[in-house]
């Protein structure tokens, strides 16, 4: 089969002669793949000497699968199942999937190579906490080939049928939304409430429709890029610019104090989600939100440790808490927020800016996200080509008007 292969670090090849995956475990599904999304994490690991999920050392092996170099990308697929093992019951061929492609403890059966002891098992994993997996990592990122190839197998809990509502270049966007919709459901978000969103790139673009999901009454994004801004206001978010104070003595104040007018009756926001990992974010998150309220961080923070008063969550009885990455729980969430209609199916159609072909992935795909960070948000690759191609000509580029 096709396949865009990892070989080493800087050595992407797209190939023709990929070995087809086959069904070795009764458990197991195949699944043609549709579409394949690229993201920042991959951009990452195609351009970088040092990758942060592939071995930097191509010949180091995955401490789960036992599997090194040569392998697949792509993480964030959907397709349509071609064959199943025998013990595989909740799914079947011809159903529509997306995938999870976490990798954990439980995955370790499924691979010979293995290097963690059989049954061996992290206490996380023990209580369905997969996301925080000892020793987590990714399919296409290093775990085992991905979905950037004509075919992906994987063990059949990985597999979550797709409505038949939901197109599938839609459900290709399942994954980097379950991101935001995991911070979204593990704050315990009620219906009507208020919420804050700090930053608006993919994470916080995407906390913006994982929002209305959980029925938010009233949202507002604050960044500082203007293309983000307009953006955001597509999606549905009151907007404000925290940059307009930059280098007054007061910045931080005056931003909290604004934010905190744009909250339901100036009260402060029932949650809020930092999405930017700043310590001044992380401060008007926790100032913007109203006493007893839930401040989350999603952010990916730097090594480096911020300063931070305790009194101020203590004498409002507020809550931080943490989000990392997502639960099958959460694929599951985000397709039925689509399938009725709580997340707009058609809004979230224009965080697809290109779509091209398995043969041209890594000039149109990868070179080009890369080459114009400001004005893609998703390039989907498609390699059985479905769909039209070059869909960024069909739809309007959403930064460009
Ligand atoms: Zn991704
Ligand atoms: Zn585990």
């Amino acid at each position: 089969m096709k396949g865009l292969v990892f070989h080493g670090p800087r050595d992407v090849r797209y190939e023709t002669n990929v070995p087809d995956p086959k069904i070795t475990s009764p458990d197991d599904v195949l699944v043609e793949i549709a579409y394949c999304g690229i993201c920042g994490t991959d951009l990452k690991e195609f351009f970088s000497e040092t990758p942060n999920f592939f071995p930097a050392n191509a010949e180091d092996r995955n401490e789960i699968t036992g599997l090194k170099a040569p392998l697949c990308m792509g993480h964030e697929m959907s397709g349509t199942v071609v064959e199943v093992g025998k013990n595989v019951n909740h799914v079947k061929v011809g159903d529509q999937v997306v995938i999870d492609p976490s990798v954990h403890c439980s995955d370790a059966a499924r691979f010979p190579e293995s290097q963690l002891k059989k049954g061996e098992t992290c206490s996380q994993c023990r209580y369905g906490l997969t996301n925080i997996c000892d020793h987590s990592s990714i399919a296409g990122l290093g775990a085992h080939s991905g979905g950037l190839a004509d075919k992906f197998i994987c063990s059949s809990k990985h597999a979550i049928v797709v409505p038949k509502s939901i197109p599938l270049e839609i459900a290709a966007l399942t994954q980097p939304l379950a991101v935001s919709y995991h911070a979204v459901r593990r704050s315990g978000f009620q219906e009507g409430s208020s919420a804050l969103i700090l930053g608006a790139g993919a994470i916080g673009s995407a906390a913006i429709l994982c929002c209305y999901g959980f029925k938010a009454s009233n949202i507002v994004v604050s960044e500082p890029s203007e293309v983000r801004r307009e953006y955001a206001k597509r999606l549905g978010a009151t907007v404000f610019d925290p940059s307009i104070y930059s280098n007054h003595e007061n910045e931080l104040e005056f931003v909290i104090r604004d934010l905190r007018k744009l909250s339901p009756n100036g009260e402060g926001f029932d949650y809020a989600f930092d999405c930017s990992g700043f310590p001044a974010t992380f401060q008007a998150a926790i100032e913007s939100t109203v006493s007893n309220g839930t401040i989350v961080n999603v952010a990916i923070w730097g090594a480096k440790p911020i300063e931070f008063w305790p009194m101020d969550i203590t004498r409002h009885e507020k809550k931080i808490m943490g989000s990392m990455c997502y639960t099958t729980e959460d694929f599951e969430g985000v397709l039925k927020c689509f399938d009725e209609g709580s997340i707009d199916v058609e809004t979230t159609r224009s965080f697809i800016t290109t779509v091209v072909d398995l043969q041209n992935g890594i000039e149109g795909g990868f070179q080009h996200l890369n080459n114009n960070k400001k004005t893609e948000i998703k390039v989907l690759i498609t390699p059985n080509n479905h769909g039209e191609l070059e869909y960024s000509k069909s739809y309007t580029k959403v930064f460009q008007n």
